[in-house]
């Protein structure tokens, strides 16, 4: 019998040929995930990858999270719809009541802010604790401490943390190791390979920045080498339903194949801008790990074989806020907005005596956040010095 257009365009005879091949992965959508046979059904946990509900990845998904395993040199792979989501999953999936966390004093605002709220609301506790100071945290580590984040190099000041002294401590503590391993993305160094044996638990890519590459989509990566620890965020990952959409995962593999290319451009030109800037009469400070008196230099320089597209850049006192705003409003080819490593540099002015718990490792004042895009270098110098005009005035 001839069917009807609609019922013949849901259950159409021509299928994709098997072993057709392209150079990009086909982009496969699904809420529902067909099964061939009700024992199928019943064994959809361990039935084909575990493809069972588009909830959980589609080919497309797995792919990607094939790839960003193999990027941060880990195994597993979970993917969450930001950054800040890939966050809140690990401390759901390693953390329970009456236990606490440590985070470092230049941790990402969003990770301390779910510390601050969700977290303690949960019954889970944190402290916060010096980056460059491993003795420190080892003295602060107690039975009920179950994670400790790291976060290399820091939000916004930039010190690179004693990373192997910080991972030593707590594998000595047996208390497990969570990186924001956002602006390194696997290309400045491998955390699940740092160096004398040392490896973090579980690595949290933003994918929101170097491996979209965009400024066009939000993903976060949860990365781990050891099933157990897989597994414990897992359970939280499948249970607060989170997913990604295949639209988003298309662009994030057609941006990874220049990761790598994008990643060491930005660095060039970042470390240029950098050092001229710390040349210039208007500035203090230059925060970038790779200048060799930026806070935690020696450890970059030990651990790093590459840096990422940012550096702060601290002020002379003299200048107002309303001076450095100009200064921000007046650059032409910086946008003023949050996130970076997309292809148009930013511009971001900080003030962080209300944001931070301890002695602030560097000459105080007012701070300004440049992320580097793919823009070409003099451009960028050009469009500063006219700016810095405004200063003058
Ligand atoms: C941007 C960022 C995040 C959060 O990523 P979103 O996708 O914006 O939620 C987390 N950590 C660091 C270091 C970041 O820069």
């Amino acid at each position: 019998m001839k069917q009807a257009i609609s019922t013949e365009q849901i259950h159409h005879p021509y299928q994709a040929p098997a072993g057709w091949g392209a150079v990009p992965t086909g982009v496969f959508k699904a809420s529902t995930v067909l099964f061939k046979t009700c024992a199928d059904m019943r064994n959809r946990e361990t039935h084909e990858q575990g493809y069972s509900y588009g909830l959980h990845g589609t080919p497309t998904s797995f792919t990607l999270m094939a790839r960003l395993a193999s990027l941060e040199g880990g195994k597993q792979c979970l993917l969450a719809p930001s950054g800040l989501g890939g966050i809140t999953t690990i401390n759901m999936g390693l953390l329970r009541p009456g236990d606490e966390v440590l985070i470092p004093d230049n941790v990402y605002g969003q990770n301390r802010v779910f510390s601050q709220g969700l977290m303690r609301e949960f019954g889970i506790t944190h402290r916060v604790y010096d980056p460059l100071d491993a003795t420190a945290l080892e003295a602060m580590i107690q039975s009920q401490t179950k994670l400790v984040w790291v976060e290399a190099a820091g939000s916004i000041t930039m010190e690179f943390p004693d990373l192997l002294g910080l991972v030593r401590v707590c594998r000595a503590k047996g208390v497990r190791v969570a990186l924001d391993n956002t602006w390194g993305s696997g290309l400045a160094f491998k955390p699940f390979d740092l160096g004398d044996g040392l490896a973090v638990d579980v690595s949290m890519n933003a994918v929101t920045k170097y491996p979209s590459g965009g400024a066009d989509l939000l993903m976060g990566a949860i990365v781990t080498v050891d099933e157990k620890v897989h597994r414990a965020i897992e359970h939280a990952h499948r249970q607060l339903g989170i997913g990604v959409g295949m639209n988003d995962v298309e662009m994030v593999l057609r941006g990874l194949p220049s990761i790598e290319l994008r990643y060491h451009a930005q660095d060039r030109t970042t470390r240029a801008l950098a050092r001229w800037m710390a040349t210039r009469p208007e500035v203090v400070q230059v925060l970038h790990p790779a200048l060799e008196d930026s806070p935690g230099h020696a450890y970059w320089a030990r651990t790093c074989t590459a840096a990422g597209c940012l550096f702060s850049v601290i002020f002379k006192d003299s200048y107002s806020q309303a001076q450095i705003d100009a200064f921000v409003e007046g650059l032409q080819l910086f946008g003023l907005g949050f996130s970076w490593a997309g292809p148009m540099s930013l511009a971001v002015p900080y003030d962080l005596t209300h944001s931070r718990n301890l002695a602030l490792p560097y000459k105080s004042g007012r701070l300004v956040r440049f992320a580097i895009g793919l823009e070409a270098e003099a451009d960028l110098r050009g469009d500063i010095e006219q700016s810095l005009k405004l200063l003058a005035t």
